[in-house]
């Protein structure tokens, strides 16, 4: 127990050290846990295109990582479309605009939203890595996503905090009203929980309840409609990263 409760705290430590956003410390559940490797799911239909790491639907996983060299074409300042985060947080045209909306419409119920970290290049999630090599040593890489396999490097995802949780990425999060507010109204405007809790076999990620990604409101929708993950909704639906 007590073993168990130093480990809780060395995590606790090793997130504030390093100021990391959950992918980057998320648990790996090993090569052959990810659903993109289950023979029994729908495989990710392949784009004739040449370029669908754009797609809104573009799944990126374990499996499925993005090249080093993609870097959405629209990304645009948080700060235009009235969302506050602390360091010039970027996101796709789109999503940015569709986010807007989204922590507007909160406040006009009452609720606060931040966002703690948006879009992240191939080299920060590597920087990040890095860090986290550094600390935890031979353990990182159960914990630590390698770069190109983040969904913050798609440019339409979010970590959200507030005021609430001292504007940390944490998640005690879940328990505050804002994200009660997410859960019932994020579809909405475009935005899916991507990792939920008891989905961990399928996604690979421990729950994270301040990570969202932006598939468009009619994805969302449906999606949402669904009792589907958004790792099984991007498998049957959505594309694999050609870019
Ligand atoms: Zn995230």
């Amino acid at each position: 127990m007590v073993g168990f409760l130093a480990l809780i705290f060395l995590f606790g430590v090793g997130y504030s050290l390093l100021g990391l956003g959950e992918e980057e410390i998320a648990v790996q559940l090993g090569p052959s846990t990810p659903a993109a490797e289950s023979s029994t799911k729908m495989t990710p239909k392949s784009s004739t295109s040449a370029a669908t790491c754009s797609d809104l639907g573009v799944l990126v996983d374990r499996s499925h990582p993005l090249p080093s060299g993609y870097v959405p074409g629209d990304l645009v300042p948080l700060q235009d479309y009235g969302v506050s985060s602390p360091d010039g947080e970027k996101l796709r045209r789109g999503a940015a605009e569709h986010l807007g909306r989204l922590v507007k419409g909160a406040a006009a119920a009452g609720e606060d939203l931040e966002v703690a970290s948006a879009y992240r290049s191939y080299e920060e999630q590597r920087r990040a890595h890095k860090r986290s090599m550094h600390v935890f040593g031979a353990e990182a890489g159960r914990m630590s996503a390698t770069p190109g396999h983040s969904q913050h490097q798609l440019g339409t995802t979010v970590d959200f905090t507030n005021a609430a949780v001292g504007h940390e990425v944490t998640r005690n999060f879940a328990r505050t009203s804002a994200y009660g507010w997410l859960e019932r109204h994020a579809w909405e405007y475009g935005f899916v929980l991507a990792y939920p809790t008891g989905r961990e076999g399928q996604t690979g990620y421990r729950w994270e309840p301040w990570h969202f990604r932006y598939l468009g409101t009619e994805n969302a929708e449906r999606l949402a409609e669904s009792n589907l993950s958004l790792q099984e909704f991007l498998e049957s639906a959505g594309t694999t990263p050609r870019c």
